[in-house]
């Protein structure tokens, strides 16, 4: 088996308003639809189309959102033997307001993805993997995914989202410090270098944090990427973007599925920008390439 995926598995609500409700008021929704979410069931559905073989280690509840959720991963074909399922609470829930004005409103549930803690992460559950990805925020779970994957020898990626840049760069120094591939979209990179221009913040980060690769994504204009020695810039593909909800995920899953196939920066890079070009033309966070689509795309 390849990656062991830790975080978030949430359901996903798409509401399509022309206005936004303000107080007191009753705005009409013109569209609704629904679909597995989360940051780490995203990559791992990512990653298993692209040929891995992925376990999701994450935290229901015991509802019947839930098991959809679990039913889901299944049939793509992730492992999902240790998902924790937490009674009492319900299982993560993000709503999204999708809005004319293109701006992503999102209220989210964590519910029973905060059940997940440490002690969950045994050394059991990782063993026989050579790759963890991490895709949380949370410090506690980084740092003990970090303990075992020393002893078992298997390389580690983060992708710690704005929960983790909020915490401040010297946190964020002490919690990535040895993790092989360390992932941000700009707006983090800004926050956590407290600067205003992605060029800046990319420099500065690749000098203060010690991770062997440091990859920034921004949207529209690709990827760049620092592996200690050089600092590259690869542009994205030129398509009409439907919808680019989960593009993050999908690109870091392409990004490790190269990465563990030994490939050079410039080819992990364009192997992780040619999927999640082809996830943004379609709709859903979910909606990630098989990988003979994306050497199809490249050919
Ligand atoms: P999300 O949080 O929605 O998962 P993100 O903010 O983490 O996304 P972005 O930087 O927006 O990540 O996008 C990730 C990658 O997706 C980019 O590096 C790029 O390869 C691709 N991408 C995003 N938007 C577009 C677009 N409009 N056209 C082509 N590729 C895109």
């Amino acid at each position: 088996m390849d990656v062991v995926s830790v975080g978030n598995l949430n359901f996903d609500i798409y509401l399509k308003v022309s206005e936004l409700p303000g107080p007191d008021e009753n705005v009409e929704v013109l569209d609704l639809y629904t679909g597995g979410g989360g940051s780490a069931a995203n990559f791992s559905v990512a990653a298993a189309r692209l040929g891995l073989g992925v376990r999701f280690i994450g935290a229901v509840g015991e509802d019947p959102l839930g098991e959809l959720s679990l039913r889901e991963l299944r049939s793509e074909g992730v492992d999902v033997s240790y998902v924790k399922r937490v009674a009492g609470v319900r299982s993560g829930v993000v709503i999204v307001l999708v809005h004319p004005d293109g701006v992503k409103r999102m209220l989210s549930y964590r519910g029973a993805n905060l059940g997940l803690s440490p002690a969950d992460l045994t050394i059991e559950k990782f063993r026989g993997f050579r790759h963890i990805h991490l895709a949380t925020g949370r410090t506690e779970l980084i740092l003990k995914a970090k303990e075992i994957a020393k002893e078992i020898g298997a390389t580690v990626s983060l992708d710690g989202g704005t929960a983790l840049a909020k915490k401040g760069l010297d946190i964020v120094k002490a919690v990535v410090n040895g993790i092989d591939i360390v992932f941000m979209n700009q707006v983090e990179a800004k926050l956590l270098a407290n600067s205003h221009d992605h060029k800046t913040a990319v420099e500065k980060l690749a000098k203060e944090l010690s991770v062997r690769e440091l990859v920034v994504t921004l949207g529209p204009r690709g990827a760049v990427a620092f592996d200690g020695r050089r600092l590259l810039h690869v542009d994205a593909f030129k398509l009409d973007a439907v919808d680019t909800t989960g593009a993050g995920d999908c690109f870091a899953a392409a990004y490790v599925a190269m990465y563990l196939r030994g490939r050079d920066l410039y080819e992990k890079l364009l192997f992780a920008n040619a999927a999640a070009a082809i996830k943004v033309t379609r709709p859903g966070a979910r909606s990630s390439p098989r990988y003979s689509e994306v050497v199809a795309f490249l050919e």
